[in-house]
């Protein structure tokens, strides 16, 4: 979950198990996922956007669980 104020990026923490995530003037010092999701027609929740930021500890322990693995692939332009 990302907190602003006055537009302002003041506080992330991570939505599954409530650890604060280093920011540093509006920059994210470490790893985080963020995940924005429009649910559509064909969903239970038609019309709702959610989202979430996960540690990438919380990460690593969802993903660990997936049947079919993440797709990785390398950017080449890293920012
Ligand atoms: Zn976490």
């Amino acid at each position: 979950m990302k907190k602003y104020e006055n537009g302002k990026l003041i506080k992330v923490v991570c939505n599954q198990c409530g650890k604060e995530i280093k920011t540093e003037t509006e920059m994210i010092k470490e790893g985080i996922c963020s995940v924005e999701t429009d649910w559509g027609y064909f969903s239970d929740k038609d019309g709702e956007s959610h989202k979430f930021d996960l540690c990438e500890e919380c990460y690593d322990l969802l993903t660990r669980n997936f049947l079919v693995p993440v797709e990785i692939s390398r950017r080449t332009e890293l920012l």
